[in-house]
């Protein structure tokens, strides 16, 4: 089967010579639950940015839903991630005065469908996250873990192949980050790709594959499935 992401020989150095992933050979597939750890500074964010195409590789391939990144336009990459990729960060970056339910219906703009049908579609999103009470209120009025559910729903109202977490408990307190990462298991078990950058020992048990890295390499890559 086709990996929903791959990392070919990939290295990436930033100006001024700090190589922040070195030689990374990957393949993540469907509906794979990955857990990526390591210290600080050892290249964890930077290899989602590549997974993510916000970024580019110095070296090597980032191939994403079969596309490899850097052979496509700006715009063909900038369609690529609205479609095919969800983001989750550990500040949320919710809309500060967006009511609940457009932060998330805002999150299918691309598709250029009228307010009314995105408005259903992000309505039936934040069912699934458990916040069907909360389509009117403004993020501020929400708990940390209401919050996030709400950028998970925004992140997969367009049904991603693969959703990409950096610290997504990281602010949040254990209940909360429990909800979170057990909606995380959901969308992985239903078929999305679920990549997850964590410090937090109780996800990173939670994942069925675990990827350390180390001063930019892959150090270790252990539990991989491939539903
Ligand atoms: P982690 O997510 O594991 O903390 P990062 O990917 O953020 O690691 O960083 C890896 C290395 O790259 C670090 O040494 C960091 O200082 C460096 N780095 C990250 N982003 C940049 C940047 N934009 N410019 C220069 N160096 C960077």
């Amino acid at each position: 089967m086709t990996p929903v992401v791959e990392l070919d020989a990939v290295s990436r150095t930033y100006p001024g010579g700090v190589v922040a992933v070195r030689h990374a050979d990957l393949a993540v597939g469907r509906g794979e639950l990955v857990g990526v750890v390591g210290p600080s500074g050892s290249g964890k964010s930077t290899m989602l940015h590549l997974m993510g195409t916000l970024d580019l590789p110095s070296e090597g391939r980032v191939v994403v839903d079969g596309h490899d990144v850097a052979s496509l336009t700006d715009r063909e990459v900038s369609a690529l991630r609205a479609q095919r990729i969800g983001f989750v960060f550990q500040q949320f970056h919710l809309a500060g005065g967006t009511p609940v339910i457009d932060n998330v219906a805002d999150g299918l703009l691309y598709t250029g469908a009228a307010i009314r049908a995105r408005r259903e579609r992000a309505e039936v999103a934040l069912e699934r996250v458990g916040l069907s009470h909360r389509l009117g209120h403004l993020p501020h009025a929400l708990s940390g873990g209401e919050r996030q559910r709400v950028a998970i729903a925004r992140a997969v109202v367009g049904e991603p192949a693969l959703l990409l977490a950096d610290e997504p408990t990281g602010n949040l307190d254990t209940a909360s980050g429990q909800a979170v990462l057990a909606r995380l298991c959901e969308l992985s078990a239903a078929g999305t790709t679920v990549v997850v950058i964590t410090h937090d020992r109780d996800v990173a048990a939670a994942m069925d594959r675990r990827i350390e890295m180390r001063d930019g390499r892959i150090v270790a890559d252990t539990g991989g499935t491939c539903r």
